[in-house]
């Protein structure tokens, strides 16, 4: 298996500590919990509401109280992950995009801030991994495993 190399990855995103460190004046505290100021590590791992998430989700991740750079967190568990099988490794990238779509949608009013809501996008995603491995060649990313049955529920 190949090593999974994340340095220095483009700015991708637009996390309001970003923007605030380039001297936009926005509302900093995490839409998602109200509860802090929003950046990579607290929307992704460390927000409370988040934590439910990744708690309650597939992979059924716990988030430590002591942990290290988001970096370094998500590059390690992505990595235990694939060794795991390519879908775990699907999952986990899953549940990132779903916490920042619904980021999203609470940021800009479309939504009021649920875990639940996070789980149904992950739902949605995962619909669409297992399309994807049962025509690899055709849907793209994720190949060479049987999705395991999963059966994601909100608590
Ligand atoms: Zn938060």
């Amino acid at each position: 298996m190949e090593d999974v190399i994340v340095e220095n990855p483009p700015p991708m995103y637009q996390l309001k500590d970003n923007l605030r460190k380039r001297g936009i004046n926005v509302d900093y505290i995490c839409a998602v919990c109200n509860s802090a100021e929003e950046t990579d590590e607290h929307l992704f791992r460390d927000c409370p509401i988040i934590q439910r998430v990744w708690a309650c989700g597939p992979l059924g991740i716990q988030v430590g109280e002591t942990t290290p750079p988001l970096q370094t967190w998500t590059h390690n568990l992505l990595r235990y992950l694939l060794m795991q099988s390519s879908y775990q490794g699907c999952v986990f990238m899953a549940v990132l995009w779903a916490i920042w779509l619904h980021r999203n949608e609470v940021t800009f009013g479309r939504a009021t801030s649920n875990p639940c809501r996070v789980i149904a996008l992950l739902n949605e995603s995962t619909s669409r991994l297992k399309d994807a491995t049962i025509h690899p060649r055709t849907q793209g990313a994720c190949y060479g495993d049987s999705p395991p049955h999963v059966s994601i529920g909100c608590i």
